[in-house]
């Protein structure tokens, strides 16, 4: 039988910085409704790639399909409205908001009225937020701030949903919490991950499959034990 089409494709995805390949020939899927895991050591070009699918940044050379269509001349608001989602590195909540208004925010390029109303409640809820609806944004901890960006994320019912660290800093409780409702989210809206993280313990929990990213490159992909007994894969995390 022939293989289901890619959610996501990228092809022979290049970034150049100056003289710095960021990333290098970069082929990779990620199919509908999949958890997958990218790690690799830092300045591996995680990032880049994820600014490279998302249009925050143009390819050097390379493309990239979703959801059956080319989208390389597409700005990031466009991939964001064809079910393409992204939670950056770089808290992006709007700190003199309430979490309620944030959410608001999110949900009202769908929304409007009671459905409005009913989609902050139902997503307060799924986030565990319901308690912090009227605080400001920046007075959440760090581990309710990255739940409040995932939701929000989240609110436009993508098929991708991309998340750049969205453990980092945080407690083993808080992980383990985020770790949950993304499974969650993956098992009853079928919303596939994209996930960058070197949390191995969140990596191990989430991950169906694992790519590693080393100086720009696919390094190699798997199941998250194969990978993790990957001669090649330890010494690179050894160098580091
Ligand atoms: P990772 O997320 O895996 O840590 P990045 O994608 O942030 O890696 O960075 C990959 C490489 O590209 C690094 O060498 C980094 O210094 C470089 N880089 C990233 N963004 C820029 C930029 N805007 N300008 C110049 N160099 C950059
Ligand atoms: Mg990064």
């Amino acid at each position: 039988a022939a293989e289901p089409e890619p959610l996501l494709s990228t092809d022979a995805l290049r970034k150049e910085f100056g003289g710095l390949v960021a990333t290098d020939d970069v082929s990779l899927t990620v199919s509908p409704g999949e958890r997958r895991c990218l790690i690799g050591p830092n300045g591996a070009g995680k990032s880049t790639l994820v600014s490279l699918i998302t249009g925050q940044l143009d390819p050097t050379a390379g493309s990239i399909r979703f959801a059956g269509e080319g989208i390389d001349g597409l700005s990031p608001h466009e991939r964001v409205d064809r079910g393409l989602s992204v939670k950056f590195q770089v808290p992006s909540v709007y700190g003199e908001f309430s979490t309620r208004e944030n959410l608001r925010l999110a949900l009202q390029r769908r929304q409007s009225g009671e459905a409005l109303k009913e989609a902050i409640d139902a997503s307060l809820e799924r986030f565990d937020l319901t308690e912090e609806a009227g605080i400001r944004a920046d007075a959440l901890s760090h581990g309710e701030k990255q739940r409040l960006e995932i939701a929000m994320a989240s609110a436009l019912d993508p098929a991708l949903l991309l998340l750049d660290e969205p453990v980092a800093g945080l407690s083993v409780e808080e992980t383990e919490r985020i770790a949950d409702l993304l499974i969650e989210l993956n098992e009853s809206a079928g919303v596939a991950l994209l996930v960058i993280e070197h949390d191995m313990a969140f990596v191990r929990a989430i991950a169906e499959r694992v790519t590693v990213l080393h100086q720009g490159s696919i390094l190699t992909e798997g199941e998250m034990e194969a990978v993790a007994n990957d001669p090649t894969v330890r010494d690179v995390y050894l160098g580091e």
